[in-house]
């Protein structure tokens, strides 16, 4: 195994790591906080979790309307 060359070793690899936006400390591109300041980091693990909260909140109201009628109780609530 080659030993690596200076540019390599100052630079990390850049594939699997990236800066923190909010300190500079380099972070996993996994990682959804940052291990040195703890600030949230942008990535796509985020995006899918607020995807599947979206799925999980229309879902539910999904399934209030079916099983609890929804429309009735909200006219019963409103209209009396
Ligand atoms: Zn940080």
């Amino acid at each position: 195994m080659p030993a690596p060359t200076r540019a390599q070793r100052r630079r990390p690899d850049r594939s699997a790591l990236r800066p923190c936006p909010a300190c500079g400390h380099t972070v996993a591109k996994t990682a959804e906080t940052c291990p040195n300041c703890g600030a949230p980091l942008p990535g796509p693990a985020r995006i899918g979790n607020a995807i599947a909260s979206l799925l999980a909140a229309a879902a539910f109201a999904y399934m209030a309307w079916v099983l609890f009628d929804f429309s009735e109780a909200l006219s019963a609530f409103f209209g009396g």
